[in-house]
């Protein structure tokens, strides 16, 4: 059995009613891509990422208008009973666009702030100071949020200054991820002597690189005892971008390291957004640290089916438990932990369905067209003929009812 070690103890921070560190369950969040003085796609965003789960969305504020768009967004959630905090992600100009739209800073649940697009030599600290004052105002927390593709420069050249005085120079690696953590570090100090208080603090420090992601999270998570927010940054399109993901986060997450995620999928033209959500589901989920849907094991298929049936089925099924949990999770507590098992032939067919609560063996090619069904381990039925599927799902749904009905 691999080590899992415990979650690194960090400070709990409310974001609105989601608590993200402390003894909380890792939380999922995403971020819209509307523009947000767009009112009525960025509700329709906001509630769709919500609706596939994801516990907190961040969205751009950029200009005034998306300013003023703010409260009307949350206004219009809450009208539909969509209560998910929302973030505001601001990035040069957040201090002014704070300041003149009060009810903005008031709706918001946190406020994104990126150290190294706050403002330049002496009005880096006070459009900082501004901002966690506004912050303070409202009562609310803040995620200092460094990347590097807009690292703090002056400190980054003063680091690789004193870094060509050491005995042994560091790497310029080295360097720049010592930058990173610094510039995290040292805001989040400069915003405690503003006054705000550790627990509405939150860090991250993402890089696009997977092992020097892992690296700098595992050096930041020895330093502070925030909560880290944790994510790849431009982690890319499609497969690449949840391997990748999924590899960085897998890593610091087995160590302890992370209060909360976000994959960060460029979505396809056209794409469906709340693809970013499902693999930070999937993720945690996979390794065991929260269950959202009932696990679908499915055998790959090989040679042994050269029918598409056992494939369908499989898809049927998990879209089936997929829509289906929206009303299930009400209904039937418990049913997220649900472990169905379709499998194509016999070789594991019988074996894995037995080590699922109900599974189903279907028959490979050149086998008897039976397929049974195992219920907690035991031959329960075989379902044989064209409605193979549909007896299938009956029996889940009974199964279902049984188990976590009343
Ligand atoms: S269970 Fe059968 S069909 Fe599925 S991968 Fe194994 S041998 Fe192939």
């Amino acid at each position: 059995m691999s080590e899992v070690i415990p979650r690194r103890k960090s400070v709990g921070v409310m974001v609105g009613d989601v608590q993200v560190g402390g003894d909380a369950p890792i939380v999922v969040q995403s971020m819209t891509n509307t523009d947000t003085a767009d009112i009525e796609k960025t509700v329709r965003q906001v509630a769709e990422l919500w609706r596939a789960g994801s516990e907190i969305v961040r969205i751009t504020v950029d200009r005034d208008e998306a300013a003023a768009a703010v409260p009307h967004i949350r206004d219009r959630l809450m009208a539909m009973n969509v209560n998910v905090p929302l973030v505001g992600d601001f990035h040069y100009i957040g201090h002014k666009l704070l300041s003149d739209h009060p009810a903005c800073a008031e709706a918001l649940a946190k406020y994104r702030i990126n150290p190294g697009n706050v403002g330049f030599k002496a009005k880096r600290d006070t459009q900082f100071s501004q901002m966690i004052d506004i912050a303070n105002q409202n009562d609310k927390p803040v995620r200092i949020g460094v990347n590097w593709g807009s690292l703090d420069q002056e400190l980054l050249t003063k680091l690789m200054d004193e870094n060509a005085n050491r005995e042994v120079p560091w790497s310029a690696v080295r360097v720049q991820r010592e930058a990173i953590i610094q510039s995290a570090l040292m805001s989040a100090a400069r915003a405690e002597e503003l006054g705000m208080g550790r627990d509405k603090i939150l860090l991250s420090t993402k890089v696009s690189n997977v092992q020097h992601l892992i690296d700098v999270y595992t050096d930041l998570a020895q330093r502070c005892d925030y909560g880290l927010h944790l994510g790849l940054t431009e982690a890319g399109m499609g497969a690449k971008g949840i391997v990748a993901s999924s590899a960085a986060l897998g890593i610091l997450l087995q160590r302890g390291i992370g209060d909360t995620i976000r994959i960060s999928l460029t979505p396809e033209p056209g794409g469906d957004r709340t693809l970013e959500v499902q693999v930070a589901q999937q993720l945690l989920q996979t390794m065991g640290f929260r269950q959202f849907l009932p696990v679908v094991t499915a055998c790959p298929g090989c040679g042994r089916t050269t029918s598409t049936v056992f494939q369908e089925l499989a898809k049927d099924i998990q879209d089936h438990l997929t829509e289906s949990m929206p009303v299930w999770r009400e209904q039937y507590p418990g049913v997220e932990g649900l472990n169905v098992a379709v499998m194509g032939c016999i070789v594991n067919g019988p074996g894995e369905s037995k080590h699922a609560d109900i599974g189903i063996s279907l028959p490979g090619t050149g086998e008897t067209p039976a397929a049974p069904v195992f219920i907690d381990g035991q031959k329960a039925k075989t379902l044989r003929g064209p409605n193979i599927a549909n007896e299938f799902k009956a029996m889940v749904a009974d199964y279902i009812e049984k188990r976590f009905g009343g």
